[in-house]
């Protein structure tokens, strides 16, 4: 049998970690996307040896973990660099998620992913469930969680997809423009509909 899949998404603030973390507290599994990337480029992992290999060793920090920031701007200014790195690392990313998401044990698994559409991870999930809230929003909330500019903020809300498009592709959305406090109800009855179509699939 195969597994149900949720895949979670919205823009920088939006909360998807707060509705994550509500589903996980309901007993479900979580694959979180974001930390994948970062785990199949860890030291000594063979994606970090790829890179290592094909951009020199100037491409590491000094206790040779990757130095991103870097790595960033040789991708910026050079767009075959991008491509090399991107078919690298996709597949791996995807084949981790893949992998963890089957090995779940929940009566299904959420993948969370902010880059859900962008990065075509939407194929892997039965379902896309977003979290909405406005940019101005986006941009509020951010500011008071990080310490970052909100030119920062700024330039990751326009390099991720516009609000409307994600809308129009999501199958579910929860409204997160109130309180904090009215996620939880949102969450359960999202839950419930899940738990249905799971025993369904
Ligand atoms: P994301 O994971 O999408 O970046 P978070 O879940 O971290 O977003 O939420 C961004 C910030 O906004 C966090 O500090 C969170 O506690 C807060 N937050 C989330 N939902 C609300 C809400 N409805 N009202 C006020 N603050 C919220």
């Amino acid at each position: 049998m195969s597994k149900f899949i949720v895949g979670l998404t919205g823009g920088i603030g939006s909360g998807k970690t707060t509705v994550a973390n509500i589903f996980a507290e309901l007993g479900i599994q979580l694959v979180d996307a974001d930390i994948i990337a970062r785990e199949v480029v860890e030291v000594g992992s063979e994606g970090l040896n790829k890179i290592t290999a094909h951009f020199g060793k100037s491409i590491l920090n000094k206790d040779q973990s990757l130095n991103r920031s870097k790595l960033r701007e040789i991708i910026f200014s050079q767009p075959d660099k991008r491509e090399w790195l991107n078919n690298l690392m996709h597949p791996m990313i995807r084949s981790e998620i893949h992998k963890r998401l089957n090995s779940a044990t929940s009566p299904y698994a959420i993948l969370v992913a902010p880059l859900l559409f962008e990065n075509g991870l939407d194929r892997l999930v039965n379902l896309t469930l977003l979290v909405d809230i406005s940019p101005e929003q986006q941009l509020d909330r951010t500011i008071i969680r990080d310490e970052v500019s909100s030119e920062q903020i700024k330039n990751i809300i326009d390099s991720q997809v516009p609000r409307a498009e994600r809308l129009s592709k999501a199958d579910d959305v929860i409204d997160n423009h109130g309180k904090i406090s009215a996620l939880k109800g949102k969450v359960i009855s999202l839950h419930n509909n899940y738990l249905k179509l799971a025993n369904n699939a």
